[in-house]
């Protein structure tokens, strides 16, 4: 790994709006992935409060910034000020990635869905027709794992605690079905996955970890700890993975956007783990 240059006048600089935004891994990866590649850029967090996500996102053009990447809350708003959205985002309309285009103008990305069907093929899962796989959540993760998995084709369910956000969720998958998480019952799915912070904390499961059994995969989007549901999930012979290959696929489409290089995978897989 080449040093990074100091930093002075022609940096690029990159960064991530959240709110909280000190936890994020995407500092400590993009980083890395500079250094490695011996490329004058930055990355930093900017915590942006609540309600302020559009303005942040406009900020790219008179501040000279190469671009950011949006987590919560603001991924809606950062949508609404972007010139452009690709096909995912424009579906979703939410970012993850915001790109500063050389006319001035802003290319809204939302590269979450791609991760996961990356991270999942990485574990040698490929998901499309006839693979029925049931999301659980129906927040930002949940609706870009939806999208993604309906664009592959894949048979969905989604099961959430509040119905119709979990029906809203199905919307965005074409023939896809919605159960409320109470009522769910995992036995008939080929992949199982969380999207929901549940486990985070160390919580069980919301569902009946003996339906679980080894023609399965469930995948965690929780990157952070090894949780309750992977460590059922390998008791009974399934596949598991936690969402640290999702986390590093994201942000490796992101860096492809905002630099135009290849992303050196595993040097951001280490950042991101350390
Ligand atoms: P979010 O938009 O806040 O949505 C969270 C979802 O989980 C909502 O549907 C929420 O339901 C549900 N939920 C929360 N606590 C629950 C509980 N105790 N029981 C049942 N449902 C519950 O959050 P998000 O951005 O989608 O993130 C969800 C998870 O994905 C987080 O753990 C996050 O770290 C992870 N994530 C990982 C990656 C990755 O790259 N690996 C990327 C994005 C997110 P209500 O609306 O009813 O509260």
């Amino acid at each position: 790994m080449t040093a990074r240059p100091s930093v002075g006048a022609a940096t690029r600089v990159l960064g991530v709006i959240g709110d909280p935004v000190a936890h994020s891994r995407s500092p400590a990866m993009h980083n890395a992935a500079f250094a490695a590649l011996g490329l004058d850029w930055i990355y930093v967090a900017f915590p942006v409060p609540r309600g302020h996500g559009e303005a942040a996102a406009r900020a790219i053009r008179d501040l000279g910034l190469a671009g950011l990447n949006v987590t919560m809350p603001h991924k809606a708003d950062a949508a609404r000020a972007c010139d452009e959205l690709t096909a995912d985002a424009a579906a979703l309309q939410a970012v993850n990635t915001v790109v500063a285009r050389e006319d001035g103008s802003l290319l809204g990305a939302s590269t979450d869905g791609e991760g996961f069907v990356r991270a999942l093929a990485e574990e040698g899962v490929v998901l499309g027709p006839r693979r029925r796989v049931v999301v659980l959540g129906a927040g930002g993760a949940a609706r870009a794992i939806a999208h993604a998995v309906g664009t592959v084709g894949g048979e969905l369910t989604v099961a959430a605690r509040r119905p119709d956000e979990a029906a809203a969720v199905a919307a965005l998958a074409p023939a896809a079905t919605s159960v409320a998480l109470d009522t769910l019952s995992v036995a008939a799915f080929d992949v199982v996955v969380n999207a929901t912070p549940i486990g985070m904390g160390g919580e069980l499961p919301p569902f009946d970890v003996d339906q679980l059994h080894a023609t399965q995969f469930v995948f965690d989007t929780v990157y952070s700890v090894d949780t309750l549901l992977l460590q059922a999930a390998r008791a009974r012979g399934a596949g598991a993975a936690g969402g640290l290959g999702m986390l590093v696929h994201q942000g490796a489409l992101a860096f492809r956007m905002f630099t135009g290089q290849d992303p050196p995978l595993e040097v951001m897989r280490a950042a991101a783990a350390s």
